[in-house]
């Protein structure tokens, strides 16, 4: 799209919104004293200094919020699109963590493309890991605790877990590799920053890799260096499935899982699949929702009794609004590649508001999803004292549901 059209958009969003905010002002009492911009005239332009109408386009809850909007909630929103791309020989990776995201304490993003063979290198972490294909098809292997050898291949739609500490490496298949969503269980993790085999086989003294190996000292003469390895290209196994690799003693435990493929709550509006450890074992430290919103439909207002809520958009467009008590609510506007955060137990709805399907992914930092509903909430309170509460009609009491609904239209 060409810049005027996008600065044209831009400012056609700005004068609906300013009518919807004034809208809302009038609605809501306690919001009498807030201020409406004039729009839309030519002699008072809203923002003759320097601006960047792209941004502002893609963001038009930030440039005009609702009138509903208060206080200083920190930033909730970083684009995948806005990160630092680390290049390799056989993919690339970029990672959106508190470092992009200062308010994302619990869980770090990476988003890592491998071509068809390309390698992430043997590793390990202190964190958990957990993964979301997004494209393609990849080969997983592990080794649990036990000293059980894991192998599997996954396609869009399935995830794996794999608990602090234990190695694994995840390679790209035919026809062209794989990309991938991995979720850490800390904030504060760096891709950059894992134990690589090649890293650690090059700060052992070649003596003690001789007596360790039970060879001699001149075999680790040609080790490549880690510079190299990391995201490499790589051969990509033959065409056997991942079931026809053997080995020693094999893993009891299932470290993948087929999320996608699970049966969805249906519900008018949209979709919800939920994955925990009650259902993907060895999930321990990472619960997950994956939701799909036709256009219009809304994840209901609603909070998390647990722990925050990191958010990663699939597919689509839409906004989330925010309480963060005392008075103060934000907007974000979401787009696909993007990653929201919710702050433990603050109030929030997410809108569809494109003309496809949104979808995208909660994470939180637990072994178990849980969410409370403002509409069961109220439903199941004694009705005189909802009513001594919020003074609302017949009309809005009548309409309460005892039976949640994460998705409404
Ligand atoms: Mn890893
Ligand atoms: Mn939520």
């Amino acid at each position: 799209m060409k810049l005027e059209n996008l600065s044209r958009r831009s400012f056609m969003a700005f004068a609906a919104g300013g009518t919807v905010a004034l809208a809302a002002g009038k609605v809501h009492a306690h919001d009498g004293k807030v201020a409406t911009y004039p729009v839309n005239d030519p002699n008072h332009p809203r923002d003759p200094g320097p601006h960047d109408p792209v941004r502002e386009a893609l963001n038009p809850d930030l440039v005009d919020p609702p009138a509903t909007d208060s206080g200083t909630l920190p930033n909730l929103r970083f684009s995948f699109s806005d990160a630092h791309v680390r290049k390799g020989s056989g993919g690339w990776t970029r990672q959106v963590t508190q470092r992009e995201l200062g308010i994302s304490t619990t869980i770090a993003g990476v988003d890592m493309r491998l071509d068809k063979g390309g390698i992430r290198e043997l590793h390990w972490h202190k964190e958990g890991e957990w993964a979301y294909m997004l494209y393609g098809n990849a080969r997983i292997t592990a080794l649990d605790t036990a000293g059980g050898w894991f192998v599997d291949d996954v396609g869009v739609g399935d995830l794996w877990y794999f608990p602090p500490g234990v190695p694994h490496s995840i390679q790209g298949l035919g026809p062209d590799g794989c990309e991938f969503l991995l979720a850490f269980d800390n904030g504060n993790f760096d891709e950059d920053s894992t134990f690589l085999l090649s890293d650690w086989f090059k700060h052992i003294p070649p003596e003690v890799l001789a007596k360790n190996f039970g060879v001699p000292a001149e075999v680790f003469n040609t080790l490549p260096s880690p510079e190299e390895e990391y995201i490499f290209a790589g051969q990509a196994p033959d065409g056997a499935p991942a079931s026809a690799v053997s080995g020693g003693v094999k893993s009891k435990q299932v470290f993948s899982h087929k999320m996608l493929a699970q049966k969805p709550l249906t519900l008018p509006g949209g979709t919800v699949r939920i994955t925990d450890s009650s259902n993907f074992t060895v999930s321990k430290t990472i619960a997950a929702a994956l939701v799909e919103l036709a256009p219009g439909a809304m994840r209901e207002l609603h909070w998390h009794p647990n722990n925050d809520e990191w958010q990663y958009y699939l597919e689509g467009q839409g906004r989330m609004g925010v309480f963060a008590s005392s008075g103060q609510a934000r907007t974000f506007d979401f787009r696909a590649g993007d990653v929201g955060y919710v702050p433990f137990a603050m109030g929030h709805y997410i809108e569809n508001t494109g003309d496809k399907p949104l979808r995208f992914l909660e994470l939180f930092k637990s072994d178990y999803y849980a969410d409370i509903s403002l509409n069961q909430w109220l439903a199941s309170t004694p009705p005189a004292l909802v009513r001594q509460h919020l003074h609302l009609s017949d009309t809005f009491m009548n309409a309460l549901q005892q039976e949640k609904h994460p998705v409404v239209k």
